[in-house]
Parts: structure tokens; sequence; C-alpha cells
């Protein structure tokens, strides 16, 4: 099993294969594990379906992954199949965190253990590890990045002295899915000072978590509401100087409404809008000079770890976590693993996201 992998990899810096272990006691060689993820929409899932998918593979498991087109009953049935067909272990990327209960709980009661995967499953005692990032950092990380792209604080953080007033939007992701408040809540750990203080304005008022999230992510819904408080609060010449958004794809709809409306031509400048996931056409538009900056998760780390943890839970093993408190799904506090979020501009999409090979310079170019 990954036991032989994890050391495989250790030497030979994510290259190795699974090699030969005839140590193994053999009873879950080959078993199946199931690995639901949300959506094809963005590319990050199909990254992290792929990396799971590998290295469960490498290490001799036969996989079921499975991709839910954002809808919650489809996840739900996809689920109930890897149940009945006898998988060992369920990967989850939920949809809604809260709606899977039911087949948590199936699964249990089959002796199938449950690895909640980037998104906490909340709700139900029936999840046994969490793998992740450190989502309120992710949060605190856009936060400041909008600050430093506004000038109102510096490289490090600080105060430049800069006090606007800088007319900003504020967004959120989905409510159903726990990230969604994790980001908001990190960036209004850092923003709200500077919006108490008036060098940030919300000229729409709207600053509260219900107000400005976005159902399921969806980037149309980021444009449209983003030409919506153009059309109602900048009127008569005020500009929208920044805009925070949790993901590259809202980030894309975000640009495209303030370019619609004529920010970026004739001395209009396109306002500073952060994101997440190093997602390529984002990437581009930051070396483009248009979406500020990005949020870069490695989703090999994140598949790698599911996969370790998994062959752990079938070998015996107790999995690795590095924290025990922060995860309370409101039934209990998931074990977690939870690997560093990375800020990316248009200084170190090289240095990060090229050189560590998550993508490639032809992917940029094409
Ligand atoms: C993930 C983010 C992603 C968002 C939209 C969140 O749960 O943590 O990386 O941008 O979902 O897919």
């Amino acid at each position: 099993g990954l036991v032989a992998l994890g050391l495989a990899m250790s030497l030979t810096a994510c290259s190795g294969g699974r090699g030969s272990d005839s140590s193994d006691s053999g009873d879950n060689d080959g078993a199946l594990i199931g690995v639901a993820m949300p959506t094809k929409v963005s590319e990050r899932w199909i990254a992290d379906g792929d990396a799971v998918k590998a290295d469960l593979e490498k290490a001799g498991y036969e996989v079921d992954l499975e991709y839910a087109n954002n809808d919650i009953p489809t996840q739900v049935k996809q689920i109930s199949n890897m149940i009945t067909r006898g998988a060992k272990v369920l990967i989850i990327a939920s949809i809604d965190g809260g709606s899977l209960s039911d087949q948590l709980d199936a699964a249990a009661k089959a002796g199938i253990k449950v690895i909640s995967y980037d998104r906490l499953l909340t709700g139900s005692k029936n999840v046994d590890y969490y793998v992740s990032f450190d989502n309120f950092k992710v949060g605190v990380q856009q936060g400041t990045s909008l600050l430093q792209g506004l000038g109102v604080v510096d490289a490090s953080g600080k105060p430049t002295g800069k006090k606007g007033p800088f007319n900003v939007e504020l967004f959120a992701g989905s409510s159903d899915d726990n990230n969604a408040h994790l980001f908001y809540d990190g960036a209004m750990s850092v923003l709200k000072p500077y919006i108490d203080d008036k060098t940030l304005v919300v000229r729409s008022g709207q600053t509260a978590f219900n107000q400005i999230a976005i159902l399921r992510w969806d980037p149309a819904t980021a444009k449209a509401r983003m030409q919506n408080l153009i059309a109602k609060s900048y009127s008569g010449g005020a500009v929208v100087d920044g805009v925070l958004s949790p993901y590259d794809g809202l980030s894309l709809g975000i640009l495209s409404a303030v370019t619609g409306a004529g920010y970026g031509t004739g001395g209009k400048k396109l306002p500073v809008v952060t994101g997440q996931d190093a997602e390529v056409p984002s990437l581009k538009s930051i070396l483009a000079g248009q979406q500020y900056s990005t949020i870069f998760k490695d989703t090999r780390k994140l598949g790698h770890q599911a996969a370790t943890m998994t062959d752990d839970l079938l070998n015996g093993k107790e999995p690795e976590v590095n924290d025990t408190k922060t995860y309370d799904n409101k039934v209990k506090v998931v074990p977690s693993y939870l690997f560093p979020p990375v800020v990316i501009t248009k200084e170190n999409v090289q240095s990060e996201v090229i050189a560590s090979g998550y993508h490639t310079q032809a992917e940029l170019d094409k």
C-alpha cells in the first residue's frame, strides 16, 4: 500500500511508484475507493480528482472518481452507489457540506471511513478526517492582498498611511460551503478596521455575508451582481477601486462586468480584484495586468495527503494530522491535515506556480 508509496515518494520527490511491498497484509489490496468531487466547471477540482486518483492507483487501489455537476441529488446518488459497490473509504468534496448526512450514516454502518476533502462535511459525527488548507488564512491573504493592491498596506502588510478613501465591493462564496464563511471571516478580520475608519468605502452598503454570497460559486451570478452594483451605486462618476473576490471564476465574472462598464480604457483604471485557485485563465489575466492576485493551493499535495490517509486507514495506521482544534463541524471537531496557501501576484507566478510544475509556461502561452 501507500506505506511503500509514501517512502518512495519521500525518497524520489513525488515521482516514485508503489514499489513492491511483500509485507502488505493484502486484505485491502485493490480495494475500491470512492472519490466524490463537486464540479468540472472549475479546473481546480479536475486537478484534485486527477491527483487523488493517480496516487491511489499507484498504491494499487481501484478508484471510482465522480463529478456531480454542482447538483446535490447527483452527488447523493454517486455516494450511495459507491457505498453499494463496496467502497472501503470515501473521499468527499461536497457541494453542500450539510446535505450528505444520510449517506455518511450509511457509510459508517457499513464500516466505511470518510475523509472530508477540502470542504468540511458538517452536521455529522460520521466524518473521520479532514484534509484542506488553512481556510481562514486564505481569507486573511485575500483581504491583505486587496489592501496591498490599493496601496493601503505595503508588501509586509504594514499600513502605508494612504487613507483613500477607496471604493470597494465585497463578494463571498456559496453559503452551503463551510470554506466560504472562513474566507469571509478571514478577509473581514483584515478589512473591517479599514471599513470602520473609512479608508475603504462600500458604496452598496452590502458587507454582511448573506448580502454578498454567490450561490454555487457561479461566475455568471457574480458578473450580474457586479453589473447591478455598478448601475445602482456607481452612477454619477464614482468608480470602483477594488473588489474582494474569493475565487478565480468569480473574479473573471467581476472583471467582465467592469470592463463591460468601460473600466480599463480611457483612464478609467480596472479595480484591484483578488481571487483563489491559481487557475490558468486567471493567471493569464494577472500576467496581463487585469486580475490583481490569486491564492495558490497545491492540489497535488492535497490529493497525495488524502491518498496517504486512505492507505493508512486501510492498514490500521493512524493517519497523520496537524490540527485537532479548528474544524468543528457542529457535531465534532474533525482531525485535520492542513496545508498553507500562497498569495500569487504577477511577481511570483513564475517562481511559485510555474517553477513548481503546477502549471506549465505552455498552458499560460496558449
Ligand atoms: C475551495 C476553493 C474554491 C471554491 C470554489 C472552495 O471550497 O476551497 O478553492 O475556489 O470552493 O470552487
